[in-house]
């Protein structure tokens, strides 16, 4: 068995906490613990109609596949056009994706 410490550099951000604390707390879950690969899913497990209800008290569409830390982002930006930067992976408004360098390790 393989075990590997959970990426949490994105989730760790403070200034996106408030944010994925709203998203846990719609998801039901407000005490949970979280990393970078929490995914939707984790949450919902396979109840579709939660994603549905969960788009609609968010006002963008959330997908059972997607990440918690994405949609906190996203929810952060909302009704700002997000880009997905190719290089970090980070969703960047569209107005600062030029001014945006991906951290270098
Ligand atoms: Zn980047």
């Amino acid at each position: 068995m393989k075990i590997e410490k959970a990426k949490s550099d994105k989730i760790d951000d403070e200034k996106l906490w408030p944010y994925v604390h709203k998203v846990l707390e719609i998801l039901g879950h407000p005490e949970s613990l979280v990393t970078d690969e929490s995914k939707i899913f984790d949450f919902t497990f396979s109840e579709p109609e939660k994603a549905k209800e969960i788009s609609k008290k968010l006002g963008f569409e959330v997908k059972q596949s997607d990440y918690v830390v994405d949609v906190a982002e996203k929810l952060r930006f909302s009704g700002v056009p997000m880009i997905r930067c190719g290089g970090c992976g980070l969703n960047i408004p569209q107005a600062q994706i030029a001014f945006h360098k991906c951290n270098e390790e």
